[in-house]
């Protein structure tokens, strides 16, 4: 028994027969003759053409224009005169057309890979499935890949044209060695459902795995090759368990959240970037409480302009409709490095220059950030809230800047909506026990109780020689969140909760009672939460009893 850990792409379990993927090595051989060789291409590239087509369509008709447009872009590349230009420069050396075609998809690659802008970079193996494509079309004996029967794919990556081209109802997972969570395969990965892990490090991925039995918990992130018959019937129990459970579930769905005694309460989803958005809608979320927006910064190689982050944006704002999506300004420091910021070592990073400090001190970086989300805001309800705030003078600085990036906006003739609202995380208790003067300032606030507690506490809450001792139910956390809950109602403004706790079953009935408006969660826990506060007689809790 062998077993590897990952990085979850989509959540699940899968028991089966590992089918390896590999993609297509041509070995260097001589042609035909350059004419006939390129000829050759040619008919290739238009047979590839017509399946790229074939995929648009049929991925149009499955999960929408935003998924199937990768394979117009692929039509764009095989189409590309420069990619021409560099097959026919293969061809000078009398060598057949596959390894020509594969050797100019390859420097093309290098060539965006080498590229600072994250888009581009991406854009490398793109290049590589378009070219492995076309090889594929020229090796006609060649049937490619295909599962006959129901299997857990283990690749290093995957195309995501191979994907499309499966029998869905053969594939139970896959599993990405290399990969990453927002690669295009395993954006289409999440919106199929399919259980699924990326980044394995320590596995490697060989021809003898093929036909091996594996496990794959793609909620503990793991792959365990060759299980004994002990942890097979353990893992077929879970699987059946959390299929039905999720079959239950699914009764929620398009509900509102009620308690039993009819309390309202808004379950929103928190999310880390852009594409997931597709999965708050899926698992019927009430908005976005909470996307955290630093990531499209860890993402990139420089600073994301305001274009990139504005594409970003929108494209949650605009999928969510009428539903509010609160985002969060940048928050990277403490246990989030980005190597361009060029921030300074700190002996204490979690108490040190993070998030709203380094906007103040870097205003240019801030600015861009509130015009890309006021330019989004005219896209649907968006909200922006700023983390780690302790002080007034802090919110006075959101809001010269927020006032700023609107003139900026009203200069460049572009639209925005000047009522965008704007709130503060609770996270500090400085944040916490001045939360009467905070909540006459500000439109709303989201209590971020990871934080909260890791400040409250004095317990650094990524020590994992600290753990046992983090308590987030601690009753001073407790304390704080009742005071900045009835601060809030007291001016009039919703508070809702980000943090890990917002799902704590056994809290549940005391943010209930106290009467927190929105509670945001990871989608995959949405209609969960909405079942157990359907079981929730608030009449019958005593806040009393959880301070
Ligand atoms: C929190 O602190 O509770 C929170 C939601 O923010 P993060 O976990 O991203 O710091
Ligand atoms: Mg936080």
């Amino acid at each position: 028994m062998d077993s590897h850990k990952g990085t979850r792409v989509f959540e699940g379990y899968a028991l089966g027969k590992l089918a390896v993927y590999s993609s297509i090595k041509v070995e260097k051989a001589a042609g035909l003759g350059q004419e006939a060789e390129f000829a050759r291409f040619e008919k290739a590239r238009e047979e590839t053409i017509a399946a790229l087509d074939k995929s648009y369509m049929e991925t149009l008709s499955k999960l929408g224009e935003e998924e199937a447009a990768l394979f117009a872009t692929h039509k764009l590349m095989a189409e590309d005169l420069d990619f021409e230009d560099a097959i026919r420069a293969e061809l000078a050396a009398d060598v057949s057309a596959e390894y020509a075609v594969q050797t100019a998809g390859a420097q093309l690659a290098e060539m965006f890979a080498s590229m600072d802008d994250a888009y581009m970079k991406e854009r490398a193996n793109d290049v590589r499935e378009v070219a492995a494509r076309i090889v594929s079309a020229l090796r006609k004996e060649d049937k490619g890949f295909c599962l006959n029967e129901p299997s857990i794919i283990l690749c290093e990556d995957l195309p995501s044209s191979e994907l499309m081209k499966l029998n869905k109802k053969m594939i139970l997972g896959i599993v990405f060695a290399k990969g990453g969570t927002n690669s295009h395969v395993s954006i289409l990965t999440r919106m199929l459902e399919i259980p699924s892990i990326c980044e394995t490090e320590t596995l490697e991925v060989t021809p003898d795995l093929d036909g091996t039995f594996a496990i794959l918990d793609a909620m503990k992130s793991e792959l365990i090759i060759g299980p004994d018959s002990k942890l097979l019937t353990s893992y077929s129990k879970k699987k059946k368990e959390y299929e039905e459970n999720k079959a239950k579930l699914q009764a929620f769905k398009g509900k509102p959240t009620l308690t039993k005694d009819g309390k309202k309460v808004a379950i929103y989803n928190n999310i880390a970037s852009s594409f997931e958005v597709e999965n708050a809608l899926r698992n019927d979320a009430e908005g976005i409480g909470l996307f955290r927006s630093e990531f499209i910064y860890l993402e990139a190689s420089d600073y994301p302009s305001e274009d990139e982050q504005f594409e970003h944006y929108k494209r949650v704002v605009e999928a969510m409709g009428k539903k509010q999506v609160i985002i969060r300004t940048l928050d990277i420091g403490a246990d989030k490095k980005i190597d361009y910021f060029d921030l300074p070592e700190e002996e204490n990073p979690a108490l040190g220059f993070r998030s709203i400090r380094i906007c103040k001190a870097r205003p240019e970086i801030f600015l861009v950030q509130l015009q890309a989300l006021y330019r989004a805001s005219s896209y649907g309800n968006l909200a922006v809230m700023v983390p780690m705030i302790i002080s007034l003078s802090e919110v006075k600085f959101i809001k010269e800047m927020a006032a700023l990036a609107r003139e900026n906006l009203k200069a460049r003739g572009l639209s925005f909506n000047k009522d965008m609202k704007i709130g503060i995380m609770v996270e500090t208790p400085a944040a916490a026990v001045c939360s009467d003067l905070f909540a006459a300032e500000v439109d709303f606030f989201s209590i971020g109780t990871n934080d909260l507690s890791q400040y409250t506490m004095a317990i650094d809450r990524v020590n994992p020689n600290l753990s046992s001792s983090f308590n987030p139910r601690h009753r001073a956390v407790l304390r704080l969140i009742k005071m900045a809950t009835d601060n809030a109602h007291a001016h009039g403004i919703p508070i809702g909760i980000c943090g890990e706790l917002a799902r704590d079953e056994k809290l549940l009935p005391f943010f209930l009672k106290i009467g927190v408006d929105e509670l945001s969660v990871s989608p995959a826990y949405t209609l969960s939460l909405r079942e157990q506060i359907s079981h929730i007689d608030t009449s019958k809790v005593d806040e009393a009893d959880y301070l």
